[in-house]
């Protein structure tokens, strides 16, 4: 078969062009990197802004006096707003930077979860990342809340009606993943926070897989609490956003304690700072942020409804392809799904088509990702797994076809 054209107008090559990373072969083949949930790529205009940074503008934030702590303070600041815009925040006062969504749900178990009392509920879904159910646990241990579980139905959709009858008057927090990193679903989670909200439940939306695929507008979806990644949205490793509203996050303690989170301080007593300070102790990742605000400028430049349309181009066509390969199964097939294809094929480990399939040039994740319970439900050990972004092509998904032909051939 041979690879459709584009329909969607959407200029691949000139986006290749910004992604110095992808022009470059492995093992003698042309690169496929088709791991964008694990971690995305790099523009040049990200990798540019962190070079500036350093060479002309390196200093500590806030309280600086001298040229170069004003224009870090100012560069760092603009990189909150930046995010606000990014999720249509209504105050930058609701962004606060944090090393990624793990460390944002942390803060949120840490800090939020320092309210509740045993026996008190926190409802999750059936698709969590590690990252969004061993924070809870961790709470569990300490308070004594129970966790409880949206079922999937056999695709990999979440079960969405079943949330009702889950919330009871001991239900303090909703937390869900928007996009699945191991099955590819799109969850409903305006749908989830309206539910939720008739019942005064507040919600957590962990957004590190929607927010590279799709346009993300916090006021509109009505979350109480949305984080996500820089490195998974084309920015740099180290740097995360955690979105909560004004009075809730007005009304949550502190979670570490140090420089830069406080009002005043005496061996009796300190005072903190008001929020986002308050949840951002220490020099933060200063560079990072920058990155992040040059990731999102550089998305903003772009057609994202494009780039969505292209990406679902992508989809159909890997999942088309990828059955063509005998005793291959999808995992994850829910009508909704970003572009994410998970897979298993009869007779090989998925580690070892992972290493065949570098030897190809073509970059796969296998194993969990993270997500247990997920592979536990569909009875798997591992999967295999090429997740997309707007700068993969259609001839990548064949070279992975091809490699995956190959590693039958040698192993089955
Ligand atoms: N949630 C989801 C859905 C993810 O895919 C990931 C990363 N694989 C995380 C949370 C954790 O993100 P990070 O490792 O950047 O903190």
């Amino acid at each position: 078969m041979n690879a459709p054209q584009c329909v969607t107008t959407w200029d691949v090559e000139a986006v290749r062009a910004d992604f110095p990373i992808l022009a470059q072969t492995v093992h003698g083949k042309p690169l496929a990197y088709l791991d964008n949930a694990a971690t995305t790529q790099k523009p040049n205009a990200v990798i540019d802004a962190i070079a500036h940074f350093y060479r002309h503008d390196n200093a500590n934030i806030h309280r600086g006096v001298h040229a170069l702590a004003e224009r870090a303070t100012i560069a760092y600041e603009a990189a909150r707003e930046a995010a606000r815009r990014f999720l249509n925040a209504r105050s930058a006062n609701e962004i606060v930077f944090v090393r990624g969504t793990t460390e944002a749900i942390n803060l949120v178990a840490a800090s939020f979860g320092a309210r509740f009392q045993p026996g008190d509920e926190v409802i999750v879904t059936a698709m969590e990342h590690h990252a969004n159910i061993v924070p809870w646990q961790l709470v569990q241990a300490r308070t004594g809340i129970v966790l409880k579980v949206i079922p999937m139905d056999e695709s990999g959709a979440l079960q969405t009606e079943q949330l009702a009858a889950l919330i009871t008057p001991r239900t303090r927090l909703v937390a869900v993943t928007h996009v699945s990193n191991a099955l590819g679903t799109i969850n409903p989670v305006a749908e989830l926070i309206a539910i939720a909200h008739q019942h005064g439940v507040p919600v957590l939306v962990d957004g590190a897989q929607a927010v590279p695929h799709m346009p993300v507008d916090v006021q509109a979806l009505d979350a109480d609490f949305y984080c996500f990644s820089g490195h998974k949205l084309f920015g740099p490793t180290g740097i995360g956003v955690l979105y909560c509203k004004a009075e809730l996050l007005e009304s949550m303690p502190p979670y570490q304690g140090g420089g830069d989170m406080i009002r005043t301080v005496s061996f009796e007593k300190s005072t903190f700072a008001p929020p986002p300070q308050r949840f951002e102790a220490g020099t933060p990742h200063i560079a990072g942020a920058i990155g992040l605000k040059a990731a999102i400028e550089y998305l903003e430049r772009l057609d994202r409804l494009a780039a969505l349309r292209y990406e679902q181009e992508l989809l159909a066509y890997a999942t088309e392809r990828l059955q063509t390969v005998p005793g291959l199964k999808i995992v994850g097939t829910a009508p909704e799904k970003a572009a994410v294809v998970s897979f298993t094929i009869d007779g090989i480990h998925p580690h070892d088509l992972g290493t065949i399939v570098d030897r190809y040039g073509v970059a796969i994740r296998v194993g969990h990702h993270c997500a247990m319970p997920v592979m536990t439900f569909f009875g798997v050990p591992a999967t295999a797994r090429a997740s997309f972004a707007f700068y993969n092509t259609f001839a990548e998904i064949d070279q992975l076809t091809d490699a995956l032909h190959r590693a039958r051939d040698l192993l089955v």
